[in-house]
Formats: C-alpha cells, sequence, structure tokens
C-alpha cells in the first residue's frame, strides 16, 4: 500500500461525497475502533486452530474489515497531517529498544514485567 496514494485516494472519496464534515479526527478514530471490534467478531469464540483455519468466505470478510481499519487509520493520519512512514519507523524503534530480542525471545509478557524502560 502506498499510504500517500491512498491518503490522496480517500480524501478524494469524502470530497466528492461532501463527507469531510463528517471526518473529525474524533469520529475518524471511534469509526477505526468499530472496524476493529467488526474484526474481532469473525473470530470470536473460535478455538485457536480455528482462528487459523478460516471458512473461504469468512476470511474475505475479514480481510474487508482490514481494509476498512486501515482506511480509517490512513484517512485519520490525513486529517491531523501524520506521517504514517515516519510514525512506523519511530514506532519500530521504539519497541526494539523496550523489547531487545536477547531479553524476551519467547516471552509475551508486557515490558513493564521485567523492566522500567520507555514505554
Ligand atoms: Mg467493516
Amino acid at each position: 500500500v502506498d499510504i500517500a496514494e491512498l491518503k490522496a485516494t480517500l480524501r478524494a472519496f469524502a470530497a466528492e461525497r461532501d463527507w469531510e464534515q463528517f471526518h473529525s479526527p474524533k469520529n475518524l478514530s471511534m469509526a477505526a475502533s468499530v472496524e476493529a471490534a467488526e474484526l474481532l467478531e469473525h473470530f470470536q469464540w473460535l478455538s485457536e486452530e480455528q482462528s487459523y483455519a478460516l471458512p473461504p468466505d469468512v476470511r474475505d470478510l475479514v480481510a474487508h474489515e482490514i481494509a476498512d481499519i486501515l482506511i480509517y487509520l490512513v484517512r485519520l493520519a490525513d486529517r491531523l497531517d501524520i506521517d504514517v512512514d515516519r510514525a512506523v519507523q519511530e514506532k519500530i524503534a521504539i519497541n526494539e529498544r523496550k523489547y531487545p530480542s536477547d531479553r524476551v525471545r519467547g516471552n509475551a509478557a508486557k515490558s513493564t514485567t521485567y523492566d522500567d524502560q520507555e514505554k
């Protein structure tokens, strides 16, 4: 996904429908959360094993929820003039410092349980 291109596509989509008025950061962050809940709904009550072996039609629906979430996040970033590529690079660097592989390998505990590094 080319984020800059997606931002422009979504901006045009909203403009053509006069929907900018609804696309406040508040509303877009809520919409992203609603779409995340729709994603969870497809996995609710499944076993770990079942969650890997989705029927093709459900897998397609999951793919569309992933797209919905990404779309709202990119739209939110556009409205707040946030550089998503930079934010992702920064966050990966933070996570690499926070979870040094030699200390956390094979351990899913939160960093707060093993030290008091940057949160
Ligand atoms: Mg959806």
